[in-house]
């Protein structure tokens, strides 16, 4: 089986980091990537230390220094009132106790290290314009074929397909996916035109009735990203990805929040996501087929989760392949062994979204108090997300 190459379908964050941690331990892959070219799109990402840990294993923290921005502060706010609920320091507490720091970026200089990093060992193997139709498990290898018609044998294939996975379709017939009821506004902002009580904030989250709303820093602070999430009753199209208009945008946040306001004013073309559900993805695995990623266990932006764990997954699983000299049952392996953190995870990003949405006023006014009060005594953002951050998956004991 080992004779073949490993089938990475999916160029995203978690197929490229897988494909670049099997390439420095020598082993064979190919990453098939249905786009024309590698992503560009200009939506920021936060990298907390479990996914920074990754990056700066596989050698690319000056990389990454030349473009993250490193957060000194955390602020939670009410979104109507602006009232400061809580505020944490991030790096000089992340460092200390983490190890590693908490960095923000844009998805596209993240994916482009990761793409360069795999070219400089081999730039023959990312093949774009590659849809995956479907496969075949034979044997002793596994048959892929594409909409163009090709057709390559391989070892095994993993799935980095992300949320509209075919390979999580093939491996769960029954998996469903429903409209979450909520939808996630993105966008840029030139920092140049905004005002400095804009600029001079920290990233920041608003928590409001049915809404939130995050700003930070990108492209060392020329640039601010923002996330919006709120509550729809429908989502009209099939794709989960649409441009949206600035005037739909504005009308999603009303004019209670003057900062919220100026951004958005400044905002070029923002971009809207349905959040979708997946129900019933009960195998990730079979004996030569796996999903990984935003395929085996899409979760709410709300905790800044998805890339890291799919980071996570890519690292365990090229541990796991890198330790069975025959492939044989190794891909079961990682659904025992990242199954509890991933559900964990997908839980605790739905309660933050819920926390973040509370629309009730007693309840509201009781979270919020309590983490007013909370904040004054212990750093209770960094404490209850620290089994989160610690998480080494270079040197995590594997089961
Ligand atoms: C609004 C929003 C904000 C977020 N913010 C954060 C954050 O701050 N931090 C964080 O950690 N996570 C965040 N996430 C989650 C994160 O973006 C995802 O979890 C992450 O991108 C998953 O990576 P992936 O590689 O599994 O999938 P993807 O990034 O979706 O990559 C899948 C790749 O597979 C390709 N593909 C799909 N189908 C096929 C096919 N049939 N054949 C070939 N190729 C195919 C796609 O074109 C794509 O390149 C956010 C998500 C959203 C929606």
């Amino acid at each position: 089986m080992k004779n073949k190459p490993i089938i990475i379908i999916g160029a995203g964050i978690s197929g490229l980091t897988l494909a670049l941690a099997l390439l420095k331990n020598n082993i064979n892959v190919l990453i098939f990537e249905k786009e024309k070219e590698i992503e560009q799109r200009g939506a920021g990402i936060n990298i907390s230390p479990n996914g920074t840990s990754i990056l700066y294993n596989l050698g690319l923290e000056k990389k990454i220094n030349s473009f993250a921005c490193k957060p000194v502060n955390i602020e939670l706010r009410n979104f109507n009132n602006g009232f400061l609920l809580a505020k944490q320091n991030l790096n000089n507490s992340s460092e200390k106790k983490f190890k590693y720091p908490f960095f923000q970026a844009q998805r596209k200089d993240l994916i482009n290290i990761l793409f360069d990093e795999i070219n400089k060992i081999n730039s023959e193997i990312i093949f774009f314009d590659y849809e995956l139709k479907g496969y075949e498990e034979k044997n002793n290898f596994v048959t892929v074929t594409f909409n163009n018609d090709k057709k390559v044998d391989g070892s095994l294939i993993i799935g980095c397909d992300g949320i509209n996975s075919k390979v999580r379709k093939t491996l769960n017939p029954n998996a469903s996916s429903e409209f979450s009821n909520i939808i996630a506004w993105r966008g840029i902002v030139n920092m140049n035109d905004l005002p400095k009580s804009i600029t001079e904030l920290s990233p920041t989250i608003w928590m409001g009735n049915e809404k939130h709303f995050v700003h930070y820093p990108v492209k060392k602070g020329n640039l601010l990203n923002f996330i919006g999430t709120v509550r729809k009753d429908e989502w009209h199209d099939e794709s989960w990805h649409q441009f949206g208009s600035k005037e739909e945008l504005k009308s999603d946040f009303g004019s209670a929040n003057n900062i919220i306001e100026e951004i958005i004013e400044n905002v070029d073309k923002p971009n809207k996501w349905g959040l979708f559900d997946i129900k019933f993805i009960k195998n990730w695995a079979s004996e030569k087929a796996l999903i990984i990623g935003d395929a085996a266990h899409p979760m709410s932006p709300s905790y800044g989760q998805g890339a890291n764990c799919a980071m996570e997954d890519a690292i365990i699983l090229s541990r796991i392949i890198l330790k069975n000299n025959n492939y044989e049952g190794s891909l079961f392996y990682f659904q025992k062994n990242r199954e509890g953190r991933v559900k964990k995870l997908q839980k605790s990003s739905s309660r933050n979204l819920k926390v973040f949405h509370i629309k009730n006023p007693l309840l509201k006014f009781i979270i919020h108090s309590g983490l007013y009060v909370l904040n004054k005594i212990i750093p209770i953002i960094l404490m209850q997300s620290s089994w989160i951050y610690k998480f080494n998956a270079s040197n995590i004991k594997i089961k």
